[in-house]
Order: structure tokens, then sequence, then C-alpha cells
């Protein structure tokens, strides 16, 4: 038997691509890190909206997905809160807002697509298909940019009571 085959067989090399290990022959055929199958599959993320009425900016992010969920600890990270409520848009598409946002005394933004047109916080936007998560398609940032705005607490509260009357 030659020497490769007999150091991939005792396990000093990698029995798939041959290379080194780590020094140790353990007497059975084993294979490197490199080839070695990965025990978890690694985090997938999605294309998706932040829209940040501190910063009045809306902008495409990454958005971690676990399976086949959006990741609710980095939705709680991006919106810096503990709670999250999903509000269903058309288009198969989801707003992820803190759930206590209300609550606290924040930054609202108005969104025209929603049926409830004003939220407070931090957001997300977030595509659907077959109720799994997907890539939002970049080109429809400026459609969405165009319906949100930030306006400030006074101006919702004008509009809301020119509304009344
Ligand atoms: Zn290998």
């Amino acid at each position: 038997m030659g020497e490769i085959a007999e150091m991939m067989l005792d396990g000093t090399l990698c029995e798939s691509c041959g290379s080194f290990i780590d020094g140790d022959s353990p007497g059975f055929p084993r294979l490197c890190n490199d080839c070695k199958p990965r025990k978890r599959k690694p985090k997938k993320s999605v294309k998706a909206i932040l829209i940040n009425p501190f910063k009045k900016s809306v902008s495409m992010i990454d958005l971690q997905k676990d399976e086949n969920e959006i990741s609710l600890e980095h939705c709680y990270y991006l919106l810096d809160c503990d709670l999250v409520e999903f509000v269903y848009l058309k288009g198969n598409k989801i707003l992820v807002v803190d759930e206590e946002g209300l609550l606290k005394a924040n930054k609202p933004f108005k969104f025209e697509r929603a049926g409830q047109e004003y939220f407070v916080g931090k957001a997300l936007i977030v595509q659907e298909n077959q109720q799994t998560p997907t890539d939002l398609n970049e080109q429809e940032l400026p459609y969405i940019e165009k319906r949100i705005s930030f306006p400030t607490i006074e101006q919702i509260k004008e509009e809301l009571d020119a509304k009344r009357m």
C-alpha cells in the first residue's frame, strides 16, 4: 500500500482531500475540518427594508433567517426592542414593528400603504413568498420610500384633528 493511502487509513491525512489534519494518527480514517459536513446550515439572510425614524432613513439591509423564518432575535436587535408585531400588508409584505413602540416616547413614521398609517419606532419590511421570507426586490425601494414620511407627533395630531372635522 502506498504511504499516502496508509496515512489516510490511519487518520493522519484527511481521507477525502489528503491534507494533513492535526499531527495525530488515531488509527482510523477521518476528515479534515474543511471536508466535514457542516453540523448546522450556515445562517442565511434575506434582503429587507429598515425604516429608521431616528435617522429619517429607509434602507435595504440583510435580515438573518433561522430555517424558514426570519430571525426574531435579529429583529429585536435591529429594532432595538423586546417584542415585535407583524402587520400584514398587500403584496405579501410584512411590516415588523416594535410592539411596545407606542408605550415609549419614540419617533413616529407614516406609511401610506398600510391600513393603519402611523407607527412608532424602527420597523422592517419583509417580503414573503408562500409564507417563506424571501429577498425584497431592491427596485421597490424608491416606491416604498416615497410612501414613508417622518412627521412629528404634533403634525400627526394636527392631521388627525383635521380628519375629524
Ligand atoms: Zn479534507
